[in-house]
């Protein structure tokens, strides 16, 4: 897979795709990322990128030509055709649909993906219009620039790479994950982390030392009993969702176990 990032600040990336998993990724070559200075795309002596705003009002815009010409020197398919190939141009925005970790899912199916980094008080509209197959934003809150967003968005989706994290089913097992059809079938084997996230929230982690600060790792984890570890992370799964994320608790998939848990937590509840 391959990320064409576009912005006024190539040097922003430097460090942020050095490390860790994503580092590995690009090493590896299951990920290329590529950086576009967005001024190589001017040809005025002061390499101009941004005009002010029709209408008036404060703040600067993104100027159409040099983002177009950005995008047509990347070799993507031109719009009306791109949905024959996998292939999305993307543009940061704070009016955009909001990235979550199904869109994630979505975008780790194409071959290339191309990050429009917005500035100032944004991009010119018909930069969305001539180039762009979807506005992302990656939360609630306005940031000073797409760069954020863009590193979020490549992070998020290359490791659900296959091959990029090193146990394959960890992405399915966290946060967010997808539900687990195996679910019946795991029953004798080790515990994996839940059994399928469902679109829950992860259960707590603990590691070593067994007891810190006066606080002990829950008994059952050392207990090895698989069968009672499961259940017991399901529990801290749906607790914590609910404490934290009830909303999520309208989509995620839900046993009859799990429903009369609930019932007897937001009985417990003040
Ligand atoms: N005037 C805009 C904000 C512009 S912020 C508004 O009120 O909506 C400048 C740039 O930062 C945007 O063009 C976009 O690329 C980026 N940006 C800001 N908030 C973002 C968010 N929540 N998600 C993704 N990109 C964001």
């Amino acid at each position: 897979m391959r990320f064409d990032i576009i912005t006024i600040f190539p040097e922003f990336f430097g460090g942020i795709f050095g490390h860790g998993v994503v580092k590995r990724a690009i090493a590896n070559g299951l990920v290329e990322v590529s950086v576009h200075d967005l001024r190589d795309f001017t040809h005025d002596r002061h390499r101009t990128v941004d005009d002010r705003p029709f209408g008036g009002g404060e703040g600067m815009v993104l100027k159409p030509e040099p983002l177009m010409e950005a995008v047509e020197s990347l070799g993507v398919a031109p719009k009306p055709q791109r949905d024959q190939v996998c292939e999305s141009v993307i543009l940061l925005s704070a009016q955009g649909a909001k990235f979550t970790q199904n869109v994630a899912r979505e975008l780790a199916e194409l071959e290339r993906v191309v990050l429009i980094c917005g500035r100032y008080e944004g991009v010119d509209e018909r930069v969305n219009e001539l180039a762009c197959d979807r506005e992302l934003s990656i939360g609630d809150y306005v940031l000073s620039g797409g760069e954020l967003g863009a590193a979020v968005i490549v992070d998020a989706t290359m490791r659900l790479l296959p091959g990029v994290l090193g146990n394959e089913a960890s992405s399915a097992y966290e946060s967010f994950g997808a539900a687990d059809t195996e679910f019946v079938a795991d029953g004798d084997g080790p515990p994996r982390s839940t059994h399928g996230a469902g679109g829950l929230l992860d259960y707590p982690h603990y590691t070593r030392p067994a007891e810190f600060r006066g606080l002990a790792v829950p008994e059952v984890l050392a207990s090895g009993d698989h069968a009672a570890i499961r259940k017991w992370r399901r529990e801290r799964a749906l607790e914590k969702t609910l404490k934290n994320r009830p909303d999520l608790l309208e989509r995620a998939e839900l046993s009859a176990e799990d429903r009369e848990f609930l019932k007897r937590l937001n009985a417990k509840m003040p």
